[in-house]
């Protein structure tokens, strides 16, 4: 397998592709979002409709890893903040770990958007992970969404890390449905808009940091 390259099963995903593959995605698992404006469940998309476990525990003492997508079978170190130590447990392919505490130390801090990404991961990323454990079977393989950047990642993980930045947001608030809802807001140029990009959080249940870079995105902003 050493002549093998992983990096092939990495999906090329060009930036302006982002939108293309949040519509995918929801046209898969939760088509009336494209519709009209709404709540996107992505908790019970994530757990129903990939099947992944969600688990909500520490994962770092330093809080700097806010998710984690597991997809192999096997041993994984993690942080117990209780005992106040580092433990090696078993895990099961397609669990996915949350750390409430380091999720709010992102800078567009919400769970909604924590899930979307490790969505993202699975979706799209999995062949690539799942070839590697054809190394080190023993141990589970996973990638780690850390609060910051990523200094110690392999290139390759920048690029499934970009992808699931990018993609996230947009399958919690799909281009369409969401321009609709800002223009019913009546968001514009010029105005004072912080009102209605609270409506628009509070809708979308995201943040309101989220939303901001969105209607950016969108043009709207
Ligand atoms: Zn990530």
């Amino acid at each position: 397998m050493r002549d093998f390259n992983a990096s092939k099963l990495i999906p090329y995903i060009p930036r302006e592709d982002y939108d293309k593959i949040a519509t995918e995605f929801l046209r898969e698992f939760y088509p009336e979002a494209l519709q009209k404006p709404m709540r996107v469940p992505i908790e019970d998309i994530a757990q129903n409709g990939l099947g992944l476990d969600v688990q909500y525990v520490g994962i770092s003492e330093e809080l700097e890893i806010y998710g984690m997508t597991i997809f192999t079978d096997g041993f994984l170190e993690i942080y117990d903040p209780e005992e106040m130590l580092y433990e090696t447990k078993s895990f099961k392919a397609k669990t996915v770990l949350i750390d409430p505490e380091a999720v709010k130390k992102t800078n567009i801090g919400c769970r909604n958007n924590t899930l979307a990404h490790e969505c993202v991961h699975w979706y799209k990323h999995r062949y690539y992970y799942k070839m590697q454990n054809f190394t080190l079977p023993r141990y589970a393989k996973y990638c780690k969404c850390k609060v910051n950047d990523l200094p110690y990642a392999s290139d390759d993980e920048n690029i499934m890390e970009c992808q699931a930045i990018g993609i996230a947001p947009r399958i919690l608030m799909p281009r369409e449905p969401f321009i609709e809802a800002a223009e019913y807001l009546g968001i514009s140029y010029g105005r004072n808009n912080n009102e209605s990009i609270w409506t628009l959080a509070d809708f979308f249940d995201v943040s309101k940091q989220s939303v901001a870079i969105r209607l950016k995105e969108c043009k709207l902003l």
